[in-house]
């Protein structure tokens, strides 16, 4: 009874939502139950070296979306969607979400009222804000929040602005993102800022990232930078090493790296991702950087074609859940690089790339696994592979 008790002072929706499928085990439980699985899935490959796990795992969701819509009364509920539906599940505050994030999203769903702005609804299509998006930078505090409209008009927008930052003055920016199309994707192409620069900057591993809205940055931001961490010291740069940081976001692992190499080649399909990439480099005086915006599987068959093999020393790959694709993996066998560090949201996608690379004339050397999502199934993982032909 006791227990029951706790579980649900951690979190009385998690049935519904469905987001954190451990929320019932204890933290060291499921760390065991993460690198066990993670050990069983590299055994054909090699030794893992644990999980490394959170010192505080609550609250670390430093990107924090709600969804916005009414119930049967018309009362606006803000939240999260209910797992594999579109219903909303009410949430005022997640246990794996950033606490001041949470806040700001009840705020401002309190504030609609007077401001006579309706949330969006799905069904008529009637209404306006459909969600909001807040990020907050880890070590700089700096907080960004993104109103996501079905069109670009917020009533009494100077109003609004002053009331939400006169109840949270740690807001840095406001950004209005219009989203007016029927689709699951949260954030739109078209942005206003309204108040402040129209991103966060973070810090890590001692480099300041400026990060837009729409790039892609961790989540878990205090686990992100053991991951970088580790992942560096795995590629063990000398100083010498020419490195590709392949899927490189706004360039944190890349920018983070060049320090320990002679040059680094980014490369990465969103391109709002690569305009941060560019501008965090000259932010952090790393010159001998470049970022291209591509395809990585086609940027890779170009630079196959073009240069001859083992022109690049260290490649970074750190794709997205789907895995890398196989114009990529080809163009890596050609290009052979000396040493593979492969960050991998995805232990399924990760071990059916570390096949075609065994393939291709690679070992897996170490691997170990982050806890980027505690209370959930997911877990990160690290290898490092190195080249078994000496051609
Ligand atoms: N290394 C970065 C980003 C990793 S997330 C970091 O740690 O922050 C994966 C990244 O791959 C995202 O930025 C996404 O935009 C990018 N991406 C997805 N598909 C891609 C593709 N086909 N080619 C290049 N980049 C891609």
């Amino acid at each position: 009874m006791e227990q029951a008790n706790r579980k649900n002072a951690k979190c009385a929706v998690s049935k519904r939502c469905g987001g954190c499928k451990w929320i019932e085990k204890e933290y060291a439980e499921q760390l065991s139950a993460k690198e066990k699985q993670f050990r069983k899935l590299l055994a054909p490959y090699c030794k893992t070296e644990g999980i490394i796990g959170m010192e505080e795992p609550a609250h670390y969701r430093h990107k924090v979306h709600a969804v916005f819509g009414e119930d049967r009364q018309h009362h606006a509920i803000s939240g999260i969607y209910e797992e594999k539906s579109h219903r909303i599940v009410p949430v005022d505050s997640c246990y794996i979400e950033d606490a001041e994030a949470d806040a700001i999203i009840v705020t401002i769903r309190q504030m609609l009222r007077s401001f006579k702005i309706r949330p969006y609804q799905e069904d008529s299509g009637y209404g306006l804000l459909r969600h909001v998006l807040i990020r907050k930078g880890y070590v700089t505090g700096q907080i960004l929040v993104v109103l996501v409209l079905r069109s670009p008009i917020l009533p009494s927008k100077k109003n609004f602005v002053k009331a939400l930052l006169a109840a949270h003055p740690q807001i840095t920016s406001i950004v209005i993102n219009v989203n007016d199309r029927d689709t699951s994707m949260v954030l739109g192409k078209q942005e206003q800022v309204i108040y402040g620069k129209g991103y966060i900057e973070d810090v890590l591993c001692g480099k300041t990232f400026r990060i837009s809205p729409r790039s892609f940055y961790q989540v878990n931001p205090a686990q992100t930078e053991k991951l970088y961490t580790k992942a560096i010291a795995y590629a063990g740069l000398t100083g010498t090493e020419t490195v590709l940081d392949a899927y490189c976001g706004t360039g944190t692992i890349g920018i983070i790296a060049a320090e320990h190499a002679r040059n680094v080649i980014g490369v990465e399909l969103n391109p709002e991702a690569v305009r941060d990439a560019r501008i965090n480099a000259r932010r952090n005086q790393v010159e001998q950087i470049v970022f291209y915006q591509n395809d990585a599987g086609k940027f890779l068959e170009d630079m196959a074609r073009q240069t001859p093999a083992r022109q690049v020393d260290v490649l970074f790959m750190d794709p997205p859940r789907s895995g890398s694709s196989e114009a990529f993996l080809r163009s890596v066998a050609v290009m052979k690089p000396r040493k593979i560090v492969y960050i991998s949201c995805n232990p399924l996608t990760l071990v059916r790339d570390l096949d075609i690379l065994r393939k291709a004339g690679y070992t897996v050397k170490k691997a170990v696994g982050v806890d980027m999502f505690p209370y959930t199934d997911a877990t990160e993982g690290l290898c490092l592979l190195s080249r078994t032909a000496s051609e």
